[in-house]
């Protein structure tokens, strides 16, 4: 069996497009990659740094809603 032939939206590189391809379907396996390294990153970190990135994150998007809040008015 054959699969079609994508050109990968990052490097142009041409790959198959397999069905159980991890990532975008316009990338190919090595530009899906860095998701990959992503999720292994979060996996390896223990739930308080989690909590504490989630945190951060909200305080954040607090912030910058703050500012546009005030920009607005
Ligand atoms: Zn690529």
């Amino acid at each position: 069996m054959t699969f079609p032939n994508k050109v990968c939206a990052v490097c142009s590189e041409e790959f198959e497009l397999r069905p159980d391809k991890p990532g975008f379907a316009n990338r190919c396996p090595a530009c899906s990659e860095p998701e990959q390294v992503d999720a292994v990153t979060m996996t390896g970190i223990d739930a308080d740094e989690r909590k504490t990135l989630k945190e951060a994150n909200e305080a954040r998007r607090l912030a910058m809603r703050d500012l546009l809040y005030r920009k607005d008015s």
